[in-house]
C-alpha cells in the first residue's frame, strides 16, 4: 500500500533524508519549504500524509497543523509532527493543534515506517467511507457530518488494562480529573475481553504487559479481530523507548501508543485525538447506512420500496434463467381504500397500510420479497412458485385481511378490510421486468372490474 507524502522542513538535508527514506520504502514524496507553501501543496497535491517540521521561521509547525485542520480540503489528511526537542508539553500542543503524532529526530526507521504505514491505513479508511458519504450526500440523503463539531465527551467508556494496580488507579486519577468519561479498570487480558464485550468501551489503553502473564499485543489483535470492538480506539502503552512493540502494535492496530511512564495530560489529549477519530467514521458509516435504507426502505411500513424491487427483479429472473424454472409476482391493492381516510381520518388509514403489510409479511416465505409500490399498491415477488402454489399464497394473504378487522388507533373503533390480488406467471423465457410486471397490474385491474376481495391470474394472450 503507497501513498504520497508530503515532507515539509525549512532545512534542505532534513527534507533531502526524509525524502530518500520514504522514496526506498516507495511512497511517492513532495516537499515543502515553508508554512505558507505547505499549505498550498496540501489543497493541490492531495498528500495521503504530511510530515511536519515543528520548528520554522515563517510559521510554526503547530500554526500550519491547526490551519490544516480547519480545513475542509485538508482536515482528513493524518499530520506526523517533526521535532528536535519531544517534550511532553510539545507533544500535548501538538495534539491540541490536531497532529496525529511525533517523531523526534534523528528518525529510528521502525518507529517511522510502523507510524507512516498505520496512518495510511487510516486515511485509506477514512477516504472510502468520505467516498460513499458524498454519495449519499448527493443524493440527498444524508447531511453534511463535521469532524470539528464532533463531541468527544458523550459516549461509551474508555477501559484501562494498566500492568498493575497501582498504575491503574494512578491513571484513572489522571483521566477523571481531566476527561469526562467513565473508566473502567482491569489488570487481566481474559477480563478485558470479557468487559469489551459488556460494556462496548469506546476506548481501550492496553499496557504491554498485563497480570499473570497477560500480553498487551494479543489483547490488541483480538480487539481487532471482534466484530464489536473493531471500531474502537486502542492506545498501546509501551515501556520508554520500547520502539519495537509500539511498531508491532500499530500494525497489529493499535491506533496509537504511548510510551511509560507519562504525563497524564498527554494520554488525555491523546485518547481525546482517537476518540474525535472514532466518532467521526463512526457517524460517517452510519450516516451511509441510514442514507442507503431510506433510500430502498418506506418509512411509513418499514418495508422495501419500489427502486429496491425493480433492482431485486433482475436477481429472480437471473434465478430462473440458471434453473430454466418459473416465478410468481403479485400486485395486491386495498379495496375502497379511499373511503377509509374518507370516513376515519388519514391517520387511520396510515394504520391500516402498516398492518396490512404486518400480515402481508406473515404469509409469505422468507425468500420472497415484499415492496410498497406506492400509495395502497404492494408488490410481492415468488421465486421458484408456480400457478397452483402463487394461487394458494395469494388466497391465502386475501383471507389474512379480510379474516378480520384492523384495529384503529386512539380507541377510534375497527374496520373491515379487503384486497384484490392481480397474479402473474413468468418463466425463463421472460427478460423485462416491467413488462412482467404490467402484466400483474392487468390482472389486478380484472380483479377490480370483477367484484373486488378477490384474486384473478394475467390470461396470457394467445
Ligand atoms: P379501489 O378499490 O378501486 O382500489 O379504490 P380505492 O379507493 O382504494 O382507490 P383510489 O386509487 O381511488 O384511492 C386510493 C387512496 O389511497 C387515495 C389516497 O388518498 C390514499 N392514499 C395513498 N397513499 C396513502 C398513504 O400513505 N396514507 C393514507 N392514509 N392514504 C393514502
Ligand atoms: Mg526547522
Ligand atoms: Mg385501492
Amino acid at each position: 500500500m503507497s501513498g504520497r507524502v508530503l515532507v515539509v522542513d525549512d532545512v534542505a538535508t532534513n527534507r533531502l533524508l526524509l525524502r530518500a527514506k520514504l522514496s526506498s520504502a516507495y511512497y511517492d514524496v513532495v516537499v515543502a519549504e515553508n508554512g505558507t507553501q505547505a499549505l498550498e501543496m496540501a489543497c493541490s497535491e492531495q498528500p495521503d500524509m504530511i510530515m511536519l517540521d515543528v520548528m520554522m521561521p515563517d510559521m510554526d509547525g503547530f500554526e500550519v497543523c491547526a490551519i490544516l485542520k480547519a480545513g475542509q480540503e485538508t482536515a482528513h489528511i493524518p499530520v506526523i509532527m517533526v521535532t528536535a526537542l519531544d517534550t511532553p508539553e510539545e507533544r500535548i500542543r501538538g495534539l491540541e493543534a490536531g497532529a496525529d503524532d511525533f517523531l523526534s529526530k534523528p528518525f529510528n526507521d521502525l518507529a517511522l515506517f510502523a507510524r507512516v504505514r498505520n496512518l495510511m491505513r487510516m486515511k485509506m479508511m477514512f477516504d472510502e467511507l468520505r467516498l460513499r458519504d458524498l454519495t449519499s450526500r448527493e443524493l440527498g440523503l444524508t447531511d453534511f457530518v463535521s469532524e470539528q463539531e464532533i463531541e468527544v465527551e458523550a459516549g461509551g467508556p474508555i477501559l484501562l488494562a494498566p500492568p498493575c494496580l497501582l498504575q491503574g488507579v494512578e491513571w484513572d486519577a489522571q483521566l477523571r480529573e481531566q476527561l469526562g468519561l467513565a473508566t473502567i479498570v482491569t489488570t487481566s487480558e481474559r477480563e478485558a475481553m470479557n468487559l469489551a464485550r459488556l460494556e462496548l468501551p469506546d476506548c481501550f489503553v492496553v499496557h504491554q504487559n498485563l497480570m499473570e502473564g497477560g500480553d498487551g499485543l494479543r489483547l490488541v489483535s483480538a480487539l481487532r479481530a471482534r466484530p464489536e470492538t473493531r471500531q474502537a480506539a486502542v492506545i498501546l502503552v509501551v515501556e520508554n523507548g520500547d520502539v519495537q512493540t509500539a511498531a508491532k502494535g500499530l500494525d497489529l492496530g493499535a491506533s496509537d501508543y504511548i510510551e511509560s511512564p507519562f504525563d497524564g495530560s498527554e494520554l488525555v489529549a491523546r485518547i481525546r485525538s482517537q476518540l474525535r477519530r472514532k466518532r467521526y467514521s463512526d457517524r460517517l458509516r452510519s450516516n451511509v447506512r441510514n442514507g442507503l435504507m431510506m433510500a430502498v426502505i418506506d418509512p411509513l411500513t418499514g418495508i422495501y420500496n419500489r427502486r429496491y424491487a425493480s433492482q431485486h427483479m433482475n436477481r429472480v429472473m437471473e434465478r430462473a434463467r440458471e434453473t430454466d424454472g418459473v416465478f410468481a409476482v403479485m400486485m395486491i391493492d386495498l379495496d375502497k381504500f379511499k373511503s377509509i381516510n374518507d370516513r376515519f381520518g388519514h391517520d387511520a388509514g396510515d394504520a391500516v397500510l402498516r398492518e396490512f403489510s404486518r400480515r402481508l409479511q406473515e404469509n409469505i416465505r422468507g425468500v420472497d420479497l415484499v415492496a410498497r409500490f406506492g400509495g395502497e399498491e404492494f408488490f410481492v415477488a415468488m421465486p421458484d412458485v408456480d400457478q397452483a402454489a402463487a394461487a394458494h399464497a395469494a388466497e391465502r394473504i386475501r383471507r389474512a385481511v379480510e379474516g378480520s378487522p384492523v384495529v384503529l388507533p386512539g380507541g377510534a373503533g375497527e374496520v373491515s378490510v379487503t384486497v384484490s390480488v392481480g397474479v402473474a406467471i413468468a418463466s425463463a423465457a421472460d427478460v423485462d421486468a416491467e413488462a412482467i410486471i404490467k402484466r400483474a397490474d392487468t390482472a389486478l385491474f380484472d380483479a377490480k372490474e370483477s367484484g373486488r376481495n378477490r384474486v384473478t391470474f394475467f390470461a396470457r394472450a394467445a
